[in-house]
């Protein structure tokens, strides 16, 4: 009877370790929270396609848009914490805190963290009819047409929702905001004239504005960006406290197994020495973290850091939602 009991336990624990083992045996699906097309979307097809190398599976990127990206962590929170499916997020993961009332995860609790990735500026871009030569003619266009102007964002909690508010703070005028479930949607109507502007990352906006598509009026941060050298920043044109850099982060459902989770971070660690990723990024403006930032501790580090700087900013803005 005892040996009965050894066997089948040895042969329990030989089956769950093989298991761990095996990992992964199957797909993984990487959740992005907002549409396709757009910044967030792009980050993740390139880190995606990278990690399943050093993963030997498949990396399926999988939309879960929604107004502020409040549903795509969400949804990874309650999936099976089997490390077959994992979250990429942005900024939002730290605004989100504080300007949602209910907000029906928390990020400090509820994920296992895989790390950092990269940093992207924004741009401040225009539909193509905006007559404005620079940023001084296109705020004085602002303030002549304060009842009209239209923005663009991805709803409250996106980045374009952070950059937006800055900018009107910045320049002391409220604007009417059209929020859509991910700046890709937006970059459509923007390029249809239905808005009149909107901040996005330059990992979406660089090839319109290489194209000509777009007008551009500045980047948000200090220095301007190798990968369009010829856009001013908004501080260098006099605008000051519209800067922000977006960062993006990894992770995975609370309780994810330490070996599965494991394996994730030394793939994204591996995928962000990709030769291709790092071009593919350098092209979109993008900064990839340095290696001691991209692991599980680092994350966590930034995002508890980063929902302390932006909670008094967003609280001073007075935004808040349900
Ligand atoms: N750029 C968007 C934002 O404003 C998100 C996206 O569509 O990737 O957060």
């Amino acid at each position: 009877m005892k040996r009965l009991c050894l066997t089948a336990a040895l042969a329990f624990f030989t089956a769950a370790v093989g298991a761990q083992q095996q990992y992964p045996n199957r797909n993984i699906s990487m959740i992005v929270p907002f549409a396709a097309g757009g910044p967030t979307d792009t980050v993740a097809r390139v880190l995606a396609q990278a990690m399943g190398k050093p993963l030997a599976q498949t990396v399926i990127v999988e939309n879960r848009p929604s107004a502020g990206g409040i549903l795509g962590p969400e949804q990874v929170k309650n999936a099976k914490p089997d490390g077959y499916t994992i979250l990429i997020h942005h900024i939002g993961m730290a605004t989100t805190p504080t300007l949602y009332r209910k907000l029906r995860y928390d990020p400090l609790n509820d994920f296992e963290y895989i790390g950092l990735i990269n940093e992207v500026p924004m741009t401040i871009v225009a539909k193509p009819q905006m007559q404005a030569k620079n940023l001084q003619e296109f705020l004085e266009y602002i303030k002549k047409n304060k009842d009209k102007v239209t923005y663009a964002n991805a709803g409250i909690g996106a980045a374009s929702h952070l950059c937006g508010m800055l900018f009107m703070s910045a320049i002391q005028t409220d604007i009417l905001t059209v929020p859509y479930k991910g700046t890709g949607p937006a970059m459509n109507d923007l390029l249809g004239g239905q808005v009149d502007f909107m901040c996005d990352q330059t990992t979406s906006t660089t090839s319109q504005i290489k194209a000509g598509k777009v007008k551009v009026y500045g980047i948000t941060a200090p220095k301007r960006v190798e990968s369009l050298p010829e856009v001013p920043t908004l501080q260098e044109q006099g605008l000051k406290g519209a800067d922000v850099a977006i960062w993006h982060g990894l992770y995975a459902p609370k309780g994810t197994p330490k070996p599965a989770l494991d394996k994730l971070v030394s793939a994204m660690q591996e995928a962000l020495k990709d030769e291709n990723v790092r071009k593919r990024f350098s092209e979109l403006g993008a900064v990839t973290f340095p290696a001691d930032k991209q692991t599980p501790q680092a994350l966590q580090a930034h995002l508890k850091a980063e929902i302390e700087k932006w909670a008094p900013l967003i609280k001073k803005a007075g935004q808040y939602a349900d």
